[in-house]
């Protein structure tokens, strides 16, 4: 998929154009990275749930559902570490007035240098052709090995400052870079401060200090205080697991990438509860379970990568980034995090209760160790949106604009079209439509041309179109045509269902 802004802006209108994804309170010239899901996105992220829903709680007998309400006990994010340390480094450009995030600025530094190495061996795999080493090439030229020693040294200072917490070093380190404002071009920057990304309310009709509250910046933290609830009345035995979907909130300071980073998402996460000292163990398994899992969608090996966490947060003792090669570049799409006993003891400490399991085989109590699965479910939309757009020229010399969807996750399987929209075409084809309705998600069109019905039901991505026609009327057969292939075959009415369910199921 290309790296391409163009492909990425064009991703948005149609997006917009199509009822997948609206900006916010448009009307009132919308609300910074805050979006609405139309009519065809809420199909799509309703079935990205549920597959990792069945992926997840179906598929895994030890791991069960929850459902936690988004307000919670402030003290809950004061032992949770949110309220002291759930800050992002700041700095504004003083000529654009733009804000930015400190260490991402240093980030995208370190991908252009990445970039410049990459198509160094780029041009050389061309040169050297079927002879090329690529390891032995970048151990050895010169090019490369400078542009590596910036970038491990630009890293090695940049999480050491923020480790330290010395911002005015992290101001430095991006004067000494040369980092430029992409808006102004300047390099006149304020310094940086640390900004909690936490939003607030107050809670009950008496507004005093110890009524505010926040709204939660991650859904983990809800598992966390159900542990004991949950393993006592489902009779849980470790290792097990707890999963949940839900909206998470944070006051980003950059918010510019469409429904990549927004103020107001949500996220499915799982949290694995282990015996101590087998939390790498499980931290591998899921590393490759989860990979698993997006590979089994289908949108190609090559546009997935690890990114193993160098800096840890201060609950974690290994993380691990899954990757997806959006048109903004490979970014961050699932976090897999091994925890350790950080939340359940700090829960306990700040809460007096003890949140321990009885182990039979030991025949002894402990606080149990976490790994974390966390993927945005709006990022993952956009994974989907963005490899599904392909323009494509037909033979006909017409062009057509396709969302090549997996089919079990296209917003509508399945539309049913009379050809015209008279004749006894429109009563036969709502027949097909209440025979199907129930087992999938489907649309009755009968306004304008055929093959302008085909080219939006294309836009939207559904996999078939059943036509119903004159021939109809005197066999009760129909055709079935195929998104990709734009292939027609006839088959009879009472076999419809069986075949888009086969096909939808893979
Ligand atoms: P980033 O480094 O991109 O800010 P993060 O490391 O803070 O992300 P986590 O706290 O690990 O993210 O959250 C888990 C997942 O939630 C991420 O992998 C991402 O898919 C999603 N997510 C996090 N922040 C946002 C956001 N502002 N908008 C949309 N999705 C988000």
């Amino acid at each position: 998929m290309a790296n391409n802004e163009e492909v990425f802006k064009k991703i948005i209108s149609h997006a917009k154009e199509y009822g997948f994804v609206f900006q916010s309170s448009e009307i009132y010239d919308g609300l910074s990275a805050v979006y609405d899901y139309g009519q065809n996105g809420v199909e799509l992220k309703n079935n990205i749930k549920q597959y990792w829903w069945n992926a997840m709680v179906r598929y895994h007998e030890n791991i069960v559902g929850l459902d936690s309400a988004i307000f919670m006990h402030p003290t809950i994010w004061k032992a949770s570490g949110h309220v002291d340390a759930f800050n992002d480094p700041m700095i504004d450009n003083k000529d654009s007035k733009k804000r930015y995030r400190a260490d991402v600025l240093v980030e995208d530094y370190v991908a252009k240098v990445e970039d410049k190495i990459n198509k160094e061996v780029e041009k050389a795999a061309k040169r050297f052709g079927d002879a090329f080493d690529e390891k032995q090439f970048r151990e050895t030229n010169q090019r490369v090995l400078d542009n590596q020693v910036k970038i491990d040294e630009a890293k090695r200072r940049l999480y050491s400052s923020l480790e330290a917490e010395d911002l005015e070093d992290v101001r430095k380190l991006i004067e000494d870079l040369e980092i430029v404002c992409p808006i102004s071009g300047s390099r006149n920057w304020t310094d940086v401060r640390q900004f909690n990304l936490m939003f607030s309310t107050k809670i009950g009709s008496v507004t005093d200090d110890s009524s505010v509250i926040y709204l939660r910046p991650e859904t983990a933290q809800g598992i966390f205080v159900n542990f004991l609830n949950v393993m006592k009345t489902g009779r849980m035995k470790i290792p097990f697991g707890i999963a949940q979907i839900g909206k998470a909130f944070r006051n980003e300071i950059v918010a510019r990438q469409f429904i990549f980073r927004m103020r107001e998402f949500e996220q499915m996460e799982m949290q694995f509860f282990v015996k101590p000292g087998t939390e790498l163990e499980w931290f591998e398994y899921w590393k490759s379970a989860r990979m698993k899992w997006h590979l089994s969608l289908g949108l190609g090996a090559e546009n997935y990568r690890f990114h193993d966490h160098e800096k840890l947060a201060h609950y974690a003792n290994a993380a691990a980034d899954i990757e997806f090669n959006f048109p903004i570049g490979f970014k961050e799409l699932e976090g897999i995090h091994s925890r350790t006993d950080f939340d359940l003891n700090a829960h306990q400490k700040f809460s007096g209760k003890k949140l321990q399991y009885f182990d039979p085989e030991l025949n002894e109590s402990y606080v149990p160790y976490v790994v974390e699965t966390s993927i945005g479910l709006d990022r993952t939309f956009l994974a989907l949106m963005s490899n599904a757009f392909t323009e494509e020229k037909l033979d006909d010399g017409t062009e057509r604009v396709v969302m090549k969807f997996p089919p079990v996750l296209a917003p509508i399987k399945a539309a049913v079209l009379p050809l015209v929209a008279k004749d006894g075409l429109p009563e036969k084809a709502r027949m097909i439509m209440d025979d199907i309705k129930s087992e999938f998600m489907c649309q009755y069109e009968e306004k304008d041309s055929i093959g302008k019905r085909y080219r939006r039901q294309d836009a939207i991505g559904t996999p078939y179109c059943i036509t119903v026609d004159h021939q109809t009327l005197e066999d009760n057969t129909v055709t079935i045509r195929e998104r990709d292939s734009m292939k027609q075959e006839r088959v009879s009415i009472s076999e419809v269902r069986d075949i888009v369910y086969r096909r939808i199921k893979g």
